[in-house]
């Protein structure tokens, strides 16, 4: 695909847009912006296929801001997401994107919240509209939100939210936005049935597809032969030589997450299990600690790790070969981004080699393998460098980074430089200390008051 455009400042957008863009350091386009954005400033339907991490959401997110009207009280445009999680990391994007646009209205709608607060909200009238389809079917049923004035609307991840049977919901969201809206499909892969189900939401789609290979050089990628009983034990003795600072551990099913977590638990590892059977606070939470550095190696269901952006990854472990060497290809790409140098290592057992052989073609280039009886034997323990500390207040107490910040550094007495991520969400806020100092933390915190008040701790293990 050829590209013409290469900057933001290239493109016919308003220059506060470019410079919120550059102060957010997105000077370059990557290669899925510099191709899409001019086509959908064109206002012509898009079908986009592109690998995980390649900016498709400040993609859409300035085709959505470049025609949105501030002064106009409507839902201009409806951004539609498989899961929570990345409704909440597509929100958080376009409020950043919007920051340079004075008094956008951006609301998340998705499940596991309760309805009348979102009802609410909307009745106070937002300008773009992020949610789940489950829940945004509910609010269309239920007549609290209106989607006629809708002018774009982008199916985010569509493969996904079709794997996850959220098809008929889709239909029943499209057909509740206006018929002269923009469409935008944005997906890592476009399988033909999915193609002819989709044909019906577009117009005259212009589409486009952004390779999905990695630079070999970029990640280097090792496979390992294991026997079905040793797959658990190779995953240890993985973390223990390799020693990643952060891994995602992929898992073909939810019950071996748990099994998976629990073993690594046990070998002093500090690991934790997401997948979708979990609640969504428990999700929430985890991805929090991951994030913030108390847990070293998250053990993760590709639906439920799809699209978390989390930047530099130590390592991606395969605990199983996928047979779809997509989803191969998207695993991996999770570790050495940025420039970074990436490690994914892939265990398979005798009869996964022939999804390995898959790999090997989609490549064009022979698998590496190593055996597990070369690396080091040693048994060091891997822990995260951080403990989190739940406090039971949030926005809604008023609570701001600085305030539990300057708690810390005050009262309780430790220096910046031991604090870590803080997080302060609705009700409750996460911060993250340096692990040898958390009981320390923990007894002098709960005594302390921040912003004049006392708050329930709690130490997170
Ligand atoms: P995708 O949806 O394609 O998986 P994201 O939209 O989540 O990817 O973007 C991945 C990361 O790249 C994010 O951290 C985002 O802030 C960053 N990013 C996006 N576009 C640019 C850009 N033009 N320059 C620098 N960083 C960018
Ligand atoms: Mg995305």
């Amino acid at each position: 695909m050829t590209q013409t455009l290469k900057r933001f400042s290239d493109l016919p957008l308003s220059p506060a847009l470019i410079n919120n863009l550059s102060s957010l350091a997105y000077v370059e386009m990557t290669e899925i912006q510099a191709n899409s954005i001019p086509v959908m400033l064109e206002q012509r339907d898009l079908i986009a296929q592109a690998k995980t991490g390649s900016g498709k959401t400040a993609a859409f997110g300035i085709g959505i801001l470049s025609k949105l009207n501030p002064s106009y009280f409507a839902t201009q445009a409806l951004v539609v997401c498989p899961t929570r999680e990345l409704a909440d990391q597509v929100s958080n994007e376009l409020r950043r994107l919007a920051r340079a646009t004075p008094n956008v209205k951006i609301l998340t709608l998705c499940g596991g919240t309760p309805m009348r607060p979102q009802i609410a909200s909307l009745e106070h009238g937002a300008h773009i509209v992020v949610g789940t389809p489950g829940r945004l079917l509910d609010h269309i049923g239920r007549n609290s939100i209106n989607l006629a004035t809708v002018q774009t609307l982008v199916l985010d991840e569509a493969d996904r939210m079709v794997d996850m049977g959220f098809f008929e919901d889709i239909v029943g969201i499209v057909a509740a936005c206006s018929p002269r809206r923009q469409t935008l499909l944005f997906s890592a892969t476009y399988p033909s049935d999915m193609r002819h189900a989709t044909a019906s939401f577009l117009r005259d789609p212009v589409e486009m597809k952004v390779e999905s290979q990695h630079a070999s050089q970029q990640i280097e990628q090792l496979f390992f032969e294991v026997t079905p009983e040793n797959r658990n034990a190779a995953v240890s003795q993985l973390l223990f030589h390799y020693q990643p600072t952060s891994t995602i551990a992929f898992c073909n099913t939810k019950i071996h997450c748990d099994e998976l977590a629990e073993e690594l638990q046990h070998q002093g590892i500090t690991a934790l299990a997401l997948h979708g059977d979990m609640e969504q606070r428990d999700r929430d939470e985890i991805l929090v600690l991951f994030a913030n550095q108390s847990c070293s190696v998250l053990v993760a269901t590709d639906v439920a790790a799809r699209g978390i952006d989390i930047q530099s990854l130590g390592a991606v472990i395969n605990v199983d070969v996928s047979k779809d060497t997509e989803v191969h290809i998207h695993r991996i790409g999770r570790t050495g981004r940025a420039g970074e140098r990436g490690l994914a290592l892939t265990l398979a057992a005798p009869n996964e080699k022939k999804w390995v052989k898959l790999i090997e073609e989609y490549q064009g280039q022979d698998a590496i393998w190593k055996s597990l009886t070369d690396l080091s034997l040693n048994r060091t323990e891997l822990i995260a460098p951080k403990i989190s500390i739940c406090i039971a207040g949030g926005k809604k107490d008023k609570l701001r980074p600085g305030d539990i910040l300057g708690a810390l550094t005050g009262d309780v007495g430790i220096s910046k430089d031991q604090v870590g991520k803080i997080n302060v969400f609705e009700f409750m806020s996460y911060v993250a200390v340096d692990r040898a100092i958390a009981d320390q933390v923990l007894s002098k915190l709960g005594r302390c008051t921040i912003k004049g008040r006392q708050f329930k701790i709690r130490e997170i293990t």
